[in-house]
This record gives C-alpha cells, structure tokens and sequence, in this order.
C-alpha cells in the first residue's frame, strides 16, 4: 500500500507491469518522457495536469499519512 507520491500503475518500461512511484512531480515527467522515448502513448492531459500542479503546488510530494490514523 502506498501512501502518497505518483505511481506509474502497471508500468511497461520495465517489461514486468510493476509500479514505480515518484517523489517529485519532475521525476514522474521525466518518467513519463522516457515512455514517449519508446513510443508508447502518454496522455496529454496527464502530463499537463502534472504541470499545472507543479506550478501551483511545487515539485515535492508529501507523504499522506491521513491513511496511518484511520480506524477500522
Ligand atoms: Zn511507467
């Protein structure tokens, strides 16, 4: 269970559909520029959504620790 960040869910560039998650909003564009690299299709409104956030928001991701103090 991840609790925070950007995963790149089901990931192929790695040939095995595992997750990667990233910490700042540069390394998943990054990330996501080495899947255009091989040509696979990456969703514009993705890549520009994380723009927008990085701007409004800044590059790092904090944790979410909401998850942690929830009771069953
Ligand atoms: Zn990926």
């Amino acid at each position: 269970m991840q609790y925070g960040g950007l995963e790149c869910c089901g990931c192929r560039l790695k040939g095995d559909f595992s997750s990667e998650v990233y910490w700042t909003r540069s390394k998943m564009l990054g990330h996501l520029q080495e899947h255009t690299y091989v040509g696979h299709t990456v969703p514009i409104h993705a890549v520009l959504r994380i723009i927008e956030e990085r701007n409004r928001l800044g590059d790092d991701l904090e944790p979410d620790l909401s998850m942690l103090n929830k009771r069953e």
